[in-house]
């Protein structure tokens, strides 16, 4: 179980190293699969002590809710002694000298075998400099020993952009080697649809054309742009949650089955999966994608997204997206996928709906005309985590008459606090060499490729923002797309 390695992080002073990196490289030291043969080395441009890194690695891990009393309080301390900082500016060529003669004394010192883990912690348009040098300044072992990447999103902001990046990168790594983050990927009830699906004879026979009448998947937050206003200002809803954690969760849940259940069969099922999503001429786009900006609520406690601090006043930038999707592959052919997120909605909820098809005959209501209730399957991701199905059962009154229940299965508390966080969850695939829960890059090309038709329609447009309330569950137009099929989102906490 125990893994050899060194880990060295780019960003070692920031946000993401603080509060995840840290605390999940803790988490699995503790759990042992990090021992004593391991090491890291934090970098970033301040000059920092070892000593003083030790007292910051020591205060991430308090921070993120793991007290002494709980845990060994000597662990912590045991395990920051682990870790080695290099102050060092990812620009300048001669730095990196510094870093690999620290790193193959560390690597000799823990025995680490060569094994080599590169985090990129740090902004994309650092990722070409820091590839490139890793490789010409002899940063990458050869030998028995393994060389990874890990870099962090936002992969591009469009196709050509992202190509550019991975470009930078490839030179130095091999898609083999590239562990693009997706944190979403980290979660477990997101790993846990392959099994939902793979593993139940009930959902696998019926995962299908025949009996899917299509997917919802809502990704609604309920809270604002809090103050991630100046990068939200750039990105918006499209490219902050649709291109990649909506696109992931679309392959798993319209991929074919892969033969075996292991990374490269699964990774194959899903690229194949996002290749066989329609992607849309402009006209198509229009039709099938809405776009919102939340205003203030109806009782003006809440901020419209413009007047929000760091925003611009006349910003058409969208907090809400919703479209519908199409899978040509070869079970789902034709089934449609609406998806939907945004801020400020009506409840925080990640679920997906999988509606199945109705049968034409119902035979138990005097009302031939009167239709039984769809069977829904709903996976709930969070804040909930567990499923349920909606189908129908003889009501308790004279007659024979049906109407829906629902069974339940929620993950309790004390479940939930068990299972490890997605960044452990990742890291520890990464350490492994476990690609599965990873972004291929051609599951990120063909993304950005589905995304860049729908910008390119809406960037020639100045939208009519705001066009929903805070508090509400989007613009009109998004339940109008359905409703043009017939067909209505089945989370709707307002109704
Ligand atoms: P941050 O600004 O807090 O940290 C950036 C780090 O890079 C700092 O350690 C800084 O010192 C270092 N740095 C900047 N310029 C440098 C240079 N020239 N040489 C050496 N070091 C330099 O950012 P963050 O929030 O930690 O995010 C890092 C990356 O992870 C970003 O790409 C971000 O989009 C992504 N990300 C962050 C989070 C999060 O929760 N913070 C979540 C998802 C993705």
């Amino acid at each position: 179980m125990e893994q050899k390695a060194l880990f060295i992080i780019f960003g070692g002073t920031g946000d993401l190293a603080y509060r995840k990196l840290y605390p999940a490289l803790f988490n699995l030291y503790e759990k042992g699969y990090l021992k004593e043969n391991f090491a890291v080395i934090g970098t970033a441009r301040r000059p920092w002590s070892n000593d003083h890194y030790h007292e910051v690695v020591m205060s991430a891990i308090e921070d993120s809710g793991r007290d002494a009393g709980r845990t060994n309080s000597e662990l912590p301390r045991k395990f920051a002694s682990h870790f080695y900082y290099q102050s060092h500016n990812v620009d300048d060529a001669e730095h990196y000298v510094a870093l690999r003669n620290l790193a193959d004394q560390l690597d000799e010192k823990y025995q680490l075998n060569g094994n080599r883990i590169f985090y990129l912690a740090m902004a994309p348009r650092f990722f070409g400099t820091i590839a490139g040098h890793l490789k010409d300044q002899k940063l990458l072992t050869e030998g028995s020993g393994f060389n990874r990447l890990i870099i962090e999103k936002p992969f591009g902001r469009d196709y050509q952009s992202a190509k550019e990046l991975n470009d930078s990168i490839s030179g130095s790594f091999d898609e083999e080697q590239i562990f693009r983050i997706d944190h979403y990927l980290g979660k477990e009830p997101i790993q846990s649809i392959a099994g939902l699906r793979f593993g139940n004879a009930l959902f696998n026979s019926l995962w299908n054309k025949e009996h899917i009448d299509n997917i919802q998947i809502t990704l609604a937050e309920s809270l604002g742009v809090e103050e991630r206003a100046g990068y939200y200002e750039t990105a918006g809803a499209m490219r902050d949650m649709l291109q990649n954690h909506i696109m992931q969760i679309v392959s798993l849940l319209t991929m074919e089955r892969p033969e075996v259940f292991d990374s490269k069969h699964l990774q194959d099922k899903k690229i194949e999966a996002l290749e066989n999503i329609q992607t849309y001429s402009k006209e198509e786009a229009a039709q099938n994608f809405v776009r919102g900006q939340y205003g203030e609520d109806a009782a003006h406690t809440q901020l419209a997204y413009r007047e929000e601090e760091g925003t611009a006043d006349d910003s058409s930038i969208e907090t809400f997206v919703a479209g519908k999707l199409i899978t040509h592959n070869p079970s789902l052919d034709g089934v449609p996928i609406y998806v939907r997120t945004g801020k400020r909605l009506a409840k925080k909820s990640t679920q997906i709906n999988v509606v199945f098809k109705n049968d034409d005959q119902n035979i138990f209501n005097s009302d031939p005309n009167q239709k039984l209730e769809t069977n829904v399957l709903t996976l709930h991701i969070e804040p909930d985590q567990g499923f349920t199905l909606q189908f129908n059962t003889k009501k308790g009154n004279q007659g024979y008459q049906l109407s829906p229940v629902h069974l339940r299965y929620r993950k309790s508390a004390s479940e939930k606090a068990k299972t490890p966080d997605a960044y452990e969850s990742l890291i520890r695939d990464a350490l492994m060499g476990n690609k599965t829960n990873f972004a291929h890059w051609h599951e990120v090309r063909k993304a950005w490729q589905i995304v860049d038709v729908i910008r390119q329609v809406w960037d020639a447009e100045t939208p009519d923002f705001p066009n929903y309330a805070s508090g509400s569950m989007g613009p009109q137009a998004a339940d109008d797309l359905l409703a043009r099929d017939g067909r209505q989102w089945i989370f709707n906490p307002q109704k």
